[in-house]
């Protein structure tokens, strides 16, 4: 259950200032709701006070402009003086492109033509309904287990004979740490090659862990391949079943993982296509599709989950790229690779 007694609106200008329009914004608040549980709860290993807490959702008013033109929103546990997790304006980006394109449709703004806006939030006219704005979505869930690893270690090992690609799209709450063995993503790169043209997955499966210090951070410890799926060339599909067996999977392993996440792997799209095409094709490097957004956001919602991309692009190895939450958006993130455990014991 949460609780907004704003609604915002987009307010669209050509670049010469002449008003083109006013929208009313469609916000996906689930994920932001979803990271603000995230860091009260898990990351900053602070209690939320049990079931029934309502967070509210509040704008922040941009400080250089007058109200009602918001810089933000912040998400508060319903108790009075509860911290606040602030979000940025950029966490509307996804509702500006949906309004946008009503714009275009009404022929209001022309297709690619350039244009300023602005978000305001005004209070809803009508007197809340105690019923109707308590929208149960949003249960909390029952917090992970947090397994107390130290870290030390596990980064030992991974300066060994690892690399850390680190891909940040912006500079907002660092991720917290995610180790991927080698071993699955061997093992990812074999089903993928075999499967061949169409797209390919599974479940990574693993624990939540805290250093000592405090620092949370994830360990995949293995991945199950996705049965029961929907493949085509662009896109994969779970279903119930695919649940059913990953389940299974888990108990049988008997390690106490968790879903942490899912990986899948992108054909080569530019085979057939001549070279000098390729160095402009979209599809020439890795990317995230829309598609792929979508089963993030539907399937994979834990502010914690990750989503492993497999892209094949003509090279021997497939580029591997990771995608997570940030701050209640789906971006880029780095991850460390673990050497396979044979290959640490021929080292020493
Ligand atoms: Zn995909």
């Amino acid at each position: 259950m949460w609780q907004s007694d704003f609604q915002y609106y987009l307010a669209v200008e050509s670049v010469d200032g002449e008003s083109i329009g006013d929208v009313r914004l469609d916000v996906d608040w689930i994920p932001a709701l979803r990271w603000a549980e995230f860091e009260q709860n898990v990351r900053n290993q602070r209690a939320l006070n049990g079931c029934g807490t309502s967070p509210v959702i509040e704008p922040v008013w941009n400080p250089e402009r007058e109200p009602p033109y918001v810089g933000g929103v912040t998400i508060r546990d319903y108790e009075p003086g509860a911290e606040a997790t602030p979000f940025t304006l950029t966490y509307f980006s996804d509702a500006v492109t949906k309004a946008s394109a009503e714009l275009v449709a009404s022929g209001a703004l022309a297709t690619g033509q350039p244009f300023e806006y602005k978000i305001y939030a005004l209070a809803q006219a009508k007197p809340r309904d105690p019923v109707s704005w308590e929208i149960d979505i949003v249960a909390l869930d029952e917090l992970p287990p947090i397994q107390s690893v130290e870290l030390a270690p596990l980064m030992a090992d991974a300066e060994i004979n690892t690399n850390i690609a680190v891909r940040r799209s912006s500079d907002r709450t660092p991720t917290m740490p995610i180790f991927i063995p080698q071993s699955v993503l061997d093992e990812a790169t074999d089903l993928a090659r075999n499967v061949g043209d169409i797209e390919t997955g599974g479940i990574l499966v693993g624990s939540l862990c805290r250093d000592p210090d405090g620092t949370l951070y994830s360990k995949v410890t293995a991945q199950i391949p996705a049965e029961h799926t929907t493949a085509t060339r662009e896109s994969l599909r779970f279903h119930h079943a695919t649940w059913v067996s990953v389940d299974a999977a888990i108990r049988l392993r008997n390690l106490g993982e968790i879903p942490l996440g899912w990986w899948h792997a992108h054909p080569f799209f530019c085979e057939h296509c001549p070279s000098e095409r390729r160095s402009l094709c979209p599809f020439s490097i890795p990317k995230f599709s829309v598609a792929d957004r979508g089963v993030h956001r539907e399937v994979f919602q834990k502010s914690w989950s990750v989503a492993l991309l497999l892209s094949f692009l003509g090279a021997e190895q497939p580029s591997y790229d990771l995608f997570g939450w940030n701050q209640g958006q789906i971006e880029a993130m780095p991850f460390i690779t673990l050497p396979d455990r044979a290959a640490i014991k021929e080292n020493h």
